[in-house]
């Protein structure tokens, strides 16, 4: 199955993106981290230029392992490139979490910190839940509109799911939150990204010279 979210919201999330790295040094004065990623490069080729750099507010990148098992998903593997990609920018540019993705054809989970996230084409009308200590995801999620939405929903539904997992809880005030329930919006509050750090910096990977301030993206 293919994600056959309309052109719309694609364009619309393009923007979003664009907005935020704009925004972002007059948000968080910091120093400069580089996005590894084509795709941002690409995007903002239209705009006249935009710059990839963004400032960036943290003191260290968190690393944190997600195994995604794909055994029983009905997607292709070709298709969750664009997911992952968008998991990262999400919890990337706003958080400074990168999620270090495998994929896998097993059911064999992690034997260190991390998570594993399973794809299934029918989660029993469910889009994606955190049990605590799996995350479960539907291949295709149903997701309600947002003023400026995520490209895919199983994209947003797992960065959703991935936040559970960080320790927050839903946020049902604004179409436009990340942990709102089936929605398209993907932003974060100050507050929840602290908490969302506070975890991630018990179960990260180690620092090396080369990853202290980006995120690469496949
Ligand atoms: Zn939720």
């Amino acid at each position: 199955m293919v994600n056959q979210m309309p052109d719309r919201f694609r364009g619309s999330s393009v923007v979003g993106m664009i907005i935020v790295m704009v925004l972002w040094p007059a948000m968080f004065p910091g120093r400069v981290v580089s996005f590894q990623d084509s795709s941002i490069a690409r995007i903002s080729k239209p705009q006249g230029g935009v710059s990839v750099a963004v400032l960036f507010p943290f003191q260290e990148v968190y690393r944190i392992p997600l195994r995604v098992h794909l055994a029983g998903s009905s997607r292709s593997l070709h298709d969750f490139i664009p997911i992952y990609n968008e998991i990262n920018r999400i919890w990337f540019s706003q958080a400074g979490i990168c999620f270090d993705v495998e994929s896998v054809m097993d059911d064999v989970d992690l034997d260190s910190d991390g998570f594993d996230m399973w794809f299934t084409p029918d989660l029993g009308g469910f889009n994606g839940y955190f049990d605590g200590e799996y995350i479960q995801m539907k291949d295709v999620p149903v997701l309600a509109p947002a003023e400026n939405p995520s490209s895919d929903p199983a994209a947003r539904t797992a960065a959703h799911e991935l936040g559970h997992a960080l320790g927050l809880g839903h946020r049902q005030d604004s179409v436009e939150n990340l942990m709102r329930s089936k929605t398209f919006g993907w932003r974060l509050y100050p507050e929840e990204i602290e908490i969302a750090r506070q975890n991630a910096a018990e179960i990260t990977l180690p620092q090396s010279a080369d990853d202290q301030d980006s995120c690469p993206i496949q």
